[in-house]
């Protein structure tokens, strides 16, 4: 059980009080310290970040904040050294350790994938036989190898996997892929993709009872912060006799409000709607008769 307890005296008190705080391993400095960070103040948990030391408790929220390697966040949970931890899956499935993932989190998108060099005919995995592969990720690519039925030399190293190929370390290489330009400058091209990864929230397996309770807290929060990310709350006017037109042009909102204005005949809707959508149906909203149409950021949702 990972139930250690953290003793406060109060100020101006000789009261000693027991305060159960969470502990999420987070990743010190790299390409997922910023979003997490971010994720965590929009939840309205306060981390200084003035002092970047290893352990700093946080404010207005049971929890204490543990900067490490991503490298070292899984076997952390696992361990139960850290209750909790935001890591990339790709990290997270390497290291095969028995935590839970709770939740995917949507940022630090990648995939990890097979790049053969550009002239290659590659007909499917079968090309793999044999050929010798460079990679810092040997757990997932013999785990996907395996699955294909293909056996190859996996030749790991830690750096610039990209270059494996132009200097003849290997025939194909096992890596990172974001935009693919590291690809194309290496005169790599993707073929196969084994994992699409995004950063994922990770917990130790025997988290106590009031831990638990925190966490699901934390849970509530962050579903409001990222049910609301990609959401925008949406005012329109229109003439009375429009409004029928422009509800059949919003897609698949539960009930819009539709409230009268102090002109005659006149009516203000106010909607939800997905930003990605709002650009698709802008047009037909106004063709519709809306006028004076806003868009307005929201910064929580609860469902
Ligand atoms: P650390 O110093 O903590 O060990 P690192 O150099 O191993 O950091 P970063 O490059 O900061 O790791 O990447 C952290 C995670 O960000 C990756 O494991 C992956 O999940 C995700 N990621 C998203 N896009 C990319 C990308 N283009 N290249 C590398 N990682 C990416
Ligand atoms: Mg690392």
């Amino acid at each position: 059980m990972t139930c250690g307890r953290v003793l406060v005296r109060f100020k101006n008190s000789s009261q000693i009080a027991e305060i159960m705080k969470l502990r999420i391993a987070v990743q010190s400095k790299g390409r997922l310290n910023e979003d997490t960070m971010e994720l965590l103040k929009e939840a309205g948990i306060k981390v200084s970040s003035s002092r970047r030391t290893l352990l700093v408790a946080a404010r207005k929220f049971p929890m204490e904040v543990l900067f490490l390697r991503d490298d070292d966040i899984p076997e952390t949970v696992a361990d139960g050294v850290a209750d909790i931890g935001v890591v990339g899956l790709n990290e997270f499935e390497e290291r095969a350790v028995d935590a839970e993932i709770v939740k995917h989190l949507g940022f630090g998108a990648c995939r990890l994938s097979i790049a053969v060099p550009k002239d290659v005919e590659y007909p499917g995995t079968e090309w793999l036989q044999g050929r010798r592969i460079a990679t810092s990720y040997p757990g997932i690519l013999s785990r996907y190898l395996e699955s294909k039925g293909v056996q190859a030399d996996i030749h790991v190293i830690t750096g610039s996997v990209e270059i494996a190929t132009g200097i003849g370390l290997a025939d194909a290489i096992f890596d990172i892929v974001s935009s693919g330009s590291t690809l194309v400058s290496n005169n790599l091209k993707e073929v196969e993709v084994a994992l699409e990864s995004d950063a994922v929230l990770i917990a130790n397996k025997n988290l106590c009872a009031e831990k638990r309770e925190i966490l699901d807290k934390l849970l509530f929060r962050i579903d409001a912060v990222m049910s609301a990310s990609d959401k925008k709350y949406v005012l329109m006017n229109a003439p009375r006799e429009c409004v029928q037109a422009i509800l059949d042009v919003l897609p698949g909102i539960k009930s819009p409000t539709v409230m009268p204005l102090a002109q005659e005949d006149w009516c203000s809707i106010h909607t939800v709607l997905d930003e990605s959508c709002f650009w698709d149906i802008i047009g037909r909203l106004k063709d519709a008769g809306a006028q004076g149409i806003l868009v307005l950021p929201i910064e929580k949702m609860i469902l």
